[in-house]
Parts: structure tokens; sequence; C-alpha cells
């Protein structure tokens, strides 16, 4: 038996609880992790909580990231006592995820814990800040460097947002953080940003255009947040967006592609290809001061993990949570 989170959907309603698990219930898989760390996502939140619809299969183990050790393996490149981690590939939603003792799974979706990281510290920086990477680097790739001029972080004192403004301040670049929680301010200037800004002035309709600010933006909020950001960056400027906080809508018009010639980049990580994320983790450990991850993380036990899934969807949550699933 090991203990882990299940949620179960029956006559009884949706529900979230921890459960003693029998080792039979593991679903199928060429790997089994001795699971030590998880993390709480916004995703997870959803899927905890039944908000969206993220569950596809019950009863299902949430938890889109894990860490731990190979404890048995079929798989070629993996052998017990391996230590390893997983972001995405539809665990916790089709597949059973991170936030218990054991999980079995595909080798495949696997990364080796990177040497820079403890599993701990690899969790602190989860899907969330493996998501922030994979903003940076679409930036790089469409040749945004620090002279251009400022980048726009929204969300900034969230998961994905502390992440992307710790990166890109290490990096050189000059970060301007969005934030709806101005007593963060002092957070959010500690992990490297310049000035920060109040989510306000940027959720509401705007102009199609405005003044041009951002040089680029890693935009997790989506709706009028994602519309007016594109509408105040620079001529050929690069906005890209991964998340949806303000909504899965986006009111915006084509005036800032097709006048200022801007770039929106779509950034999606959990079926990303497995040679863009060990890119996006061998650049975490150069590129992310881990003495930053103490302030952007705590941890907490299983059981305190389901009420925060509630607080993270209200945007309560300050930058990562890492789940110690043996406590
Ligand atoms: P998180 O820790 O909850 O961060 C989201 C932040 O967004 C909140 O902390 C809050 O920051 C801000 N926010 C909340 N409500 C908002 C609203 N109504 N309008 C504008 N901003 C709002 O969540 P996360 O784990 O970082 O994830 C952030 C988003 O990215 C989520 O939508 C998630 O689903 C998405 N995501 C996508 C991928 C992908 O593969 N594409 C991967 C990871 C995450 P402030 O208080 O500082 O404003």
């Amino acid at each position: 038996m090991f203990k882990g989170i299940l949620i179960e959907k029956d006559e009884a309603g949706y529900r979230a609880g921890v459960k003693d698990i029998d080792e039979a219930q593991l679903p199928e898989g060429n790997v089994t992790v001795r699971v030590s760390h998880s993390t709480i996502n916004y995703k997870d939140g959803l899927a905890i909580t039944g908000k969206g619809p993220v569950v596809r299969k019950f009863p299902m183990v949430p938890g889109i990231d894990l860490a731990g050790v190979v404890e048995e393996s079929s798989h070629p490149e993996y052998k017990a006592g391996d230590a390893v981690l997983l972001n995405g590939w539809g665990v916790g939603e089709t597949h059973w995820g991170g936030l218990a003792q054991k999980a079995r799974l595909n080798g495949d979706w696997l990364v080796p814990l990177p040497a820079a990281f403890s599993p701990q510290q690899a969790m602190a920086i989860g899907t969330a800040g493996y998501t922030a990477m994979l903003c940076v680097l679409a930036l790089e790739r469409h040749g945004v460097k620090p002279a251009d001029g400022e980048i726009l972080v929204t969300g900034a004192a969230g998961g994905v947002g502390s992440v992307a403004v710790a990166v890109l301040a290490k990096l050189g670049y000059t970060v301007v953080a969005m934030t709806g929680r101005p007593k963060d301010a002092d957070y959010l200037k500690a992990l490297g940003a310049k000035e920060v800004v109040d989510r306000a002035d940027f959720s509401s309709p705007g102009k199609p255009l405005g003044r041009e600010r951002w040089a680029g933006a890693v935009d997790v909020a989506g709706s009028h947040v994602l519309a007016n950001v594109c509408a105040t960056t620079k001529y050929r400027g690069v906005v890209t967006a991964c998340g949806l906080a303000a909504g899965m809508d986006l009111p915006a018009s084509v005036a800032p592609f097709i006048l200022r010639g801007v770039t929106l980049a779509g950034v999606d990580s959990v079926m990303c290809p497995r040679a863009d994320r060990l890119v996006a983790w061998q650049r975490l450990g150069s590129d992310l001061d881990v003495a930053k991850l103490g302030r952007i993380s705590r941890e907490v036990g299983l059981a305190e993990a389901i009420p925060l899934a509630e607080s993270i969807l209200k945007g309560e949550v300050r930058g990562r949570v890492v789940v110690d699933v043996n406590r």
C-alpha cells in the first residue's frame, strides 16, 4: 500500500482525499517511480477541485509533476536507483500522476534529474518553472535580446511568473512585473523585477493599439490582459502566451500583428517534445539562481495540498508549492 490523493467521481459527487492505495491499482507502464516530491500547479487546482475538465478518467491520482527515484524499470534508458522527474504528458489528467508515493508510467515521459537540482528544487520549479523557461527560449528563438528593451511578465507573483522574472533578470533583461497583488512588489523586486505594474490597468477592454513599450512579454493570463499586452508591444516585439488565468478568450484586434509586426508565440509544456524539455531543464540549471528558489517556494504535505487547490485558482498562492508526498 502507498499513500496518495485520489480523485473520485460517482453518484456521491466529485471529491479528492488522501487514501491508502493498493499497488495492484497502479496503471500500466514500464517504469515504477518512488515519488518523493510533487507540486501544485494551476492545472492541479482545476483537477483537484473539479472546476475544469482536466481529469479524463476516474479514479485519478492528480499531479502533473513528480520527482523521485526509479524503483523498477524495463525501459532501456532507466534502471533502479536513477533520479528522475516528469512534467505533463497527460499525467494527472489521463494517467495517474505525482501526488502519491508511487507512480507507474511510460519511461519515455521521464527526464533524468538535472545535477543542478535536488528533487525538492526540481519540484520548486515544476511545470510552471519549466514552462517559464519554454517562454524564455521562445523569446530568444524570435530574436529578443536584453538590449531591445523591457520584458513584461504577467501574473508575476504566480508560479510561471515568479520563475520567468527570476530567469529573465539573471539573463540581463529589464523585467517589468505585472501583478494584482501590489503587496508582493518587494518579493518581485527581490526576484529581479525593475518595476511593478498594476494588473488592473490591463484587465479591461483597451484600444487596438497603445503606446509601444514592451520588447517582449511572458503572458499567463490571456483574455483582455493578453490583448492589451499585444497592443502595447513595440514594433517587431514578441509576446509568448502560455496561460488563461484571466480567461480563455482573446478579445483582440489584428492591428499589433499587421501594423507593428508583433509575433504572438504560443507555448505548450504538456506535449512539448523531449529534446526541447532537455534543453529547457539544462537552461534552468544554468540560468535560474537556485538561491531564489527558496524565496519562490514553500513545502506542504499531501493533505495540505488539497485546500491549496482552491487557493491557487483564486490567485492566492504566491510562487510555487512543493508537495512532500511522504509528509
Ligand atoms: P498560478 O501560480 O496560479 O499563477 C497565476 C497568476 O496569474 C496568479 O498568481 C496571479 O498573479 C495571476 N492572475 C490570477 N487571476 C488573474 C486574472 N483574473 N487576470 C490576470 N492575472 C491573474 O498558476 P501557474 O501554475 O503559474 O499557471 C499560470 C497559468 O499558466 C495558468 O493559466 C496555467 O494553466 C498556465 N500554464 C500553462 C502551461 C502550458 O503548457 N501552456 C504550463 C503551465 C501553466 P498576480 O497576483 O501576480 O497577478
